[in-house]
Formats: C-alpha cells, structure tokens, sequence
C-alpha cells in the first residue's frame, strides 16, 4: 500500500469506536501511541542498550493510524495532510527558516 489516501481508507475497518465521541476518543488514542513511541526510547536509554527498531516501527505505525482516522473523521483526506505539509515544510526551506519556532514562520 503506497498511497496514503488508500491507507486511510484501510483504516476505516479498523476503526471500533464510539462515533459520537470519534475525535475525543482519537486525541487520546494519538496521545497515548506518542507515549507508546517515548517509552520505546526512554527504556534503553534508562537501562543501556539499543532501542528496538522493529517494535518503534510498529509505535509509529499505531501513532499515523491515529493521524489518519482524525483526518478522516474531518473529512480530510491523508493526502492532503500530506501536501500541506510538504507545502509549509518547502515554503520555510526556501526562506531559510526551518530553524527557529513559530507556526506561522
Ligand atoms: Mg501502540
């Protein structure tokens, strides 16, 4: 699966979730797998050995799914997250300002 508006669609049928509460219940679950992703890190680092790839590739993975249902839950294809970002990242690296904070920069 390489397009990201296909990925998005596949996960609709793994979508199990209150619909009246869709985006609440989305927040958190993004929060959680964010958290999931540090702890991958945090471990190895607390106890000196190597962060597991395999097992961050799958954190990251469960943190997009959330990416992707929100967006969906918006009406927002995932392509087009996609493309505004590119967009916005492509605009600061022309301006020279990928440094630096501000979301408006
Ligand atoms: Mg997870």
């Amino acid at each position: 699966m390489n397009n990201f508006d296909e990925y998005q669609e596949f996960t609709r049928s793994t979508a199990k979730y209150p619909s009246e509460t869709a985006l609440q219940y989305l927040l958190l679950g993004l929060a959680s797998e964010v958290g999931e992703v540090h702890e991958k890190f945090k471990k190895p680092m607390r106890d000196g050995y190597e962060p597991d790839h395999h097992s961050i590739i799958k954190e990251l993975g469960d943190v997009l799914w959330y990416v992707a249902r929100i967006a969906d839950e918006m009406g927002v294809p995932l392509s087009v997250v996609t493309f505004e970002n590119v967009k916005k990242l492509s605009s600061r690296l022309e301006r020279d300002k990928i440094s630096g904070s501000g979301d408006d920069r």
